[in-house]
């Protein structure tokens, strides 16, 4: 019998845990995610949410486990594992007294992309910021910080965005505007994993929801087989059966 090969994944996490000393702030975390899917996390405050991104993105370790992109290996090539990925999180890592653009000139030359003047106009150019690359970060709105911060993790180009909370603090014109830039970059085939309290934003821009409670993943479903009238109370349900 011929047996159908289901193609390889973008993202693999295999059995992931982390403790914070007798903490175990995730609790066995497997998860594959396909080139181009918009995974949205959902968890109460403490879930693991944050930990998780952090050591995605490496800016944590793991206590132990196994994560991939494609053929990178983050203990095995972390380098190159690296350069596929971007992070948006609460620390917007912008210096508030440089302009835009030298904000974003800074860390094009950090992360060695090629003619970072150029790369950083094009970015702000995208982020509809263009017009402002003479302004002190300092001076932003939140929703413009935002926006600067997304400019920032989109500086290496990369396959896997990473975003924390993104729409903490944003006014609902600031929200419409990074909704309109994720449903772009979902458009050019990122892989996105977002975490976020705001159901209803969550859900307009995923394909695919999970639900994490006290360092499990309980709940991974497309989206397309879930009745979105009924999510938040399938929520409720997740979070008191664990
Ligand atoms: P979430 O993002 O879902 O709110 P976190 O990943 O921030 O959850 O936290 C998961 C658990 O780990 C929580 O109980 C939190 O108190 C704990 N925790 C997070 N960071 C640390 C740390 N640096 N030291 C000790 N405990 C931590």
């Amino acid at each position: 019998m011929m047996t159908k090969l289901a193609p390889s994944p973008f993202l693999s996490i295999r059995g992931l845990r982390k403790s914070y000393g007798s903490l175990e702030a995730l609790r066995g975390i497997n998860l594959d995610l396909a080139p181009g899917e918009f995974l949205c996390l959902f968890g109460p405050n403490g879930a693991g949410k944050s930990t998780l991104l952090k050591i995605i993105a490496t800016l944590l370790r793991p206590s132990s486990g196994k994560i991939r992109i494609l053929d990178d290996d983050l203990e095995n090539n972390p380098q190159e594992y690296r350069a596929r990925l971007g992070m948006v999180s609460h620390q917007s890592f912008v210096y508030q007294d440089l302009t835009l653009l030298e904000n974003l000139e800074f860390y094009a030359a950090l992360y060695g992309v090629k003619d970072p003047r150029q790369r950083s106009l094009e970015l702000l150019e995208q982020v509809n910021l263009a017009d402002h690359y003479e302004m002190l970060a300092g001076n932003l709105s939140r929703g413009m910080q935002q926006r600067l911060t997304i400019a920032r993790a989109l500086l290496n180009d990369p396959e896997l965005l990473l975003l924390d909370e993104p729409y903490t603090g944003l006014d609902e014109h600031a929200a419409r505007v990074l909704r309109g830039q994720l449903q772009w970059l979902h458009d050019q085939q990122r892989t996105i994993i977002m975490v976020t309290h705001n159901l209803r934003r969550g859900m307009e821009a995923a394909t695919r929801m999970g639900i994490l409670v006290r360092g499990k993943l309980v709940y991974l479903q497309q989206k397309e087989n879930i009745d979105p009238a009924s999510f938040e109370e399938l929520y409720f349900q997740k979070l008191e059966a664990v």
